[in-house]
């Protein structure tokens, strides 16, 4: 059985824990290697190893840290088929869906390639007489990131590439079901000329994780995962003294107005709900349609499922892969069969028809949910849509502000007055207008509000270079000895 460990100080390490966890293939239900799981005791190892190579790597020049980072760019898209295979491999997502996410990842690459131009202060000349200020911007320290299983390639260079570009060393503790992105990763940026002890893996469950948010050596935590792991480690981190922004689960809604065209709808609907699987923090779980409309969009969206080729990743032909594990695909599975008996009406049954062998689960479509129902009020992770209908705008805005996830959401529309009442008044963290996955570009940052977010900065982006750097304002005055006089007063600037 092939084995997955750490990755520490350059090179690979296995594990010493005794403590492992199965990685599956989805599309056979088959075990295909072992993780280690790292103890307490390795963390920490990590984190000092992090810590001895932050001076040196703190005080290389800007145009290197910028150049290394070029490095990685080139190397990351010159094996983007193979981060994408071995995403494919241990998460299920087709490759297209696994080449797209190491494209959006590499966006966050490129955009920290242009790390000089970020990291510039601010100078005032002349503040008071003879007196002048400038702020910088320095690195944390050891930063640590903490990752989902649904994009084990993509979240991790969300982090990694802002971190290590502003002079911080990292520790990584990916997803333990889908652990080998990683290490390819920390390989590239090896090759890419990171010197060693400045980018580290260590593998593992909550153990590994709760180390990491508990060591008085990492100065800040990037998490993503869901929103009861994200409020703990948002509160354990800071109560620690740490800077922490942890992403949590979405509810995300679609919001279709009577004048909408519903074919360019329903394509959308179908593409955002059941893309990855349904296993996508942007993905759209509810859909809010107008009763005036209703019938005819659901019965759109109905006609495109049987369209939808599922199967394993490694056909070329499959358009949707299974899910990660046997317990999540029936954890989804029960809200199909809990719609029936809450009262909504189970149109698509995911459970029909798919393939026997992996961790399959076909999409799905409930219609008449409402709020109360666990289908519309939990995030269900999975390729099932669940429709609302409402009477009124106003009702579709007061459901998607009411919810308490509020990472993505998006409005059909043709009529630019009501989307952009609807920008200016929905409690969300990206909205999309016409877009169903609004995902921001790697120039602007990321993250939800509500309970999809905790902390109070966003993730990659502008944000991201913030969340890495802190500000050090320096006010200096450089005398001329012949006009030195003593003066006790309290320094004013005029
Ligand atoms: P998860 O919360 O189970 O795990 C996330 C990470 O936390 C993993 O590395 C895991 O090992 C670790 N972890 C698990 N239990 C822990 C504990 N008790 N203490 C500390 N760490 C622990 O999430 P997942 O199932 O891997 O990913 C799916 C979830 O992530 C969904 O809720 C999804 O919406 C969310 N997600 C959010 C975003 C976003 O940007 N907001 C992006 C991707 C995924």
């Amino acid at each position: 059985m092939r084995r997955i460990s750490h990755w520490i100080g350059g090179k690979a390490v296995p594990g010493t824990s005794g403590r492992s966890g199965p990685v599956w293939n989805p599309a056979t239900g088959a075990q295909q290697a072992t993780v280690d799981f790292a103890s307490a005791d390795e963390v920490d190892h990590a984190v000092a190893v992090a810590q001895a190579a932050f001076p040196a790597w703190r005080a290389t020049s800007l145009s290197r840290r910028a150049e290394v980072m070029f490095g990685l760019r080139e190397l990351v898209a010159a094996h983007r088929e193979e981060l994408a295979s071995l995403v494919s491999a241990e998460h299920g997502k087709v490759l297209s869906d696994a080449l797209g996410e190491v494209a959006r990842g590499l966006e966050n690459v490129e955009y920290a390639c242009g790390v000089p131009n970020l990291l510039k202060g601010g100078h005032s000349e002349q503040a008071a007489t003879g007196i002048d200020v400038h702020s910088v911007r320095q690195p944390l320290g050891v930063v640590a990131g903490i990752t989902p299983f649904n994009f084990p390639a993509m979240v991790p260079m969300w982090m990694l590439a802002n971190a290590l570009a502003c002079g911080n060393t990292f520790v990584l503790k990916p997803s333990e079901k889908d652990p080998s992105a990683s290490l390819l990763l920390a390989d590239l940026l090896r090759r890419a000329g990171l010197p060693d002890g400045c980018f580290n893996v260590v593998q593992g469950d909550r153990v590994a994780a709760e180390r990491i948010v508990e060591h008085p050596d990492v100065a800040a935590v990037s998490f993503v995962g869901s929103t009861p792991i994200a409020e703990y480690v948002h509160q354990a981190g800071t109560r620690g003294g740490k800077r922490v922004q942890a992403l949590g689960g979405a509810k995300n809604h679609m919001l279709v107005l009577p004048d909408a065209d519903l074919d360019l709808a329903a394509d959308a609907a179908v593409s955002a709900a059941y893309g990855s699987a349904g296993e996508r923090c942007m993905a759209i779980s509810v859909l809010l349609a107008m009763d005036t409309v209703a019938d005819a969009l659901v019965a759109k969206i109905r006609d495109r499922i049987p369209g939808i080729v599922v199967g394993p990743a490694d056909d070329p032909g499959s358009e949707m892969g299974p899910l990660i594990t046997a317990e999540h695909r029936d954890r989804v599975a029960g809200y199909l069969a809990g719609a029936a008996a809450e009262g909504a009406t189970v149109l698509v049954d995911g459970r029909d028809g798919v393939p026997a062998d992996g961790f399959f689960l076909g999409p799905s479509l409930i219609d008449h949910a409402r709020p109360g129902m666990r289908c519309y009020d939990d995030e269900i992770f999975g390729p099932v849509l669940t429709v609302v209908r409402i009477g009124s705008y106003v009702e579709g805005l007061q459901l998607i502000n009411d919810n308490p996830y509020g990472n993505g959401v998006a409005l059909f529309t043709r009529d630019g007055g009501a989307a952009r009442r609807f920008e200016f008044d929905v409690q969300a963290g990206m909205v999309g207008v016409n877009v169903p996955i609004p995902t921001p570009v790697s120039y602007y940052s990321f993250g939800g509000w509500k309970a999809s977010l905790f902390g109070d900065q966003h993730i990659y982006g502008p944000e991201g270079i913030s969340f890495y750097t802190r500000t050090k304002v320096v006010t200096s005055r450089w005398p001329d000895p012949a006009l030195s006089s003593i003066d006790l007063g309290f320094p004013q600037t005029r």
